[in-house]
């Protein structure tokens, strides 16, 4: 399934079209698409069960982050090897940092996004993962059962904020509006042939600057549940950003920064693309 926050509303993409969830339930499931993942067991199998409605067409710039108010994001980085060495760190031996991205920063897949002044914005295209059930001290094998499904993430990044002081400021510094865009929809695990090796890639204006796949994460989707949920609960409807591989601009000789007027396009295999343009 591919589950969508169409103009605020729940909504199923059946074969491109938008089938909105409330009105096909006759009111079983409300429209507010973070509401879902309470009760996504229950969802699921009306989603498999159900005859639907014929869909209708939509823009893509109308959809919102298909969970848009998560009560925790938590957020990976230095989780591939590359991307370690790019950014002059070691290989993480335990588990990576971890940090949040705020969920004011939270869009959906198409948007404007204005750049701080004075920052140097960069980007990080991300493979995210939504908790589907509670996830609390759960071994790797039984991670996937937790995860209600995948999208491409933007883990935009003002280096200037997040590496100063004497502790970086990674949540802040990742946390300005728009800077977390996530869609365009969820896709269901079951979806993909290998959910464990996807695509990754990113180009800004055309040109591309990512190009990583999901197999060489340091900590895999359930290596991280596993983790994660051993220190804390994960609860339904929270959001994972995976990590970024490299090729990001702080890594680049010499540094390259988003500036107005460019356009960063993020793509993930199986499940489709965000498009950000940036302005002053
Ligand atoms: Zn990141």
């Amino acid at each position: 399934m591919r589950i969508a926050n169409l103009s605020g509303r729940l909504t199923l993409v059946v074969d491109g079209l938008a089938v909105d969830v409330e009105r096909a339930s006759n009111g079983r499931f409300s429209a507010d698409p973070q509401a879902v993942y309470e009760r996504w067991d229950e969802f699921l199998h009306w989603g498999a069960t159900t005859g639907l409605p014929a869909g209708t067409a939509f823009e893509p710039a109308a959809l919102g982050s298909p969970a848009p108010a998560p009560r925790q994001t938590l957020a990976i980085g230095l989780n591939y090897r590359d991307h370690a060495s790019e950014s002059g760190f070691a290989t993480p031996e335990g588990l990576p940092p971890v940090f949040t991205k705020f969920v004011t920063s939270i869009s959906g897949p198409v948007t404007e996004v204005k750049l701080p002044a004075g920052g140097n914005t960069d980007w990080e295209v991300e493979l995210v993962a939504v908790v589907g059930r509670r996830a609390e001290g759960v071994d790797k094998a039984d991670a996937w059962s937790h995860v209600a499904g995948l999208a491409v993430g933007q883990d935009i990044s003002e280096r200037v904020s997040q590496l100063a002081g004497p502790a970086p400021q990674f949540s802040l510094g990742k946390s300005r509006p728009g800077f977390t865009p996530i869609g365009p929809w969820l896709v269901t695990p079951d979806e993909f042939d290998d959910p464990d090796d996807l695509e990754l890639r990113c180009t800004v204006n055309g040109e591309e600057v990512q190009k990583g796949r999901t197999r060489d994460l340091i900590f895999s989707v359930p290596s991280l549940i596993a983790e994660l949920s051993a220190v804390l609960p994960l609860l339904p409807g929270d959001v994972l950003f995976t990590g970024t591989p490299a090729g990001v601009g702080l890594g680049r000789v010499p540094q390259r920064f988003l500036a107005a007027g460019d356009e960063l396009v993020s793509r993930v295999e199986g499940i489709g693309e965000l498009r950000q343009t940036f302005t002053a």
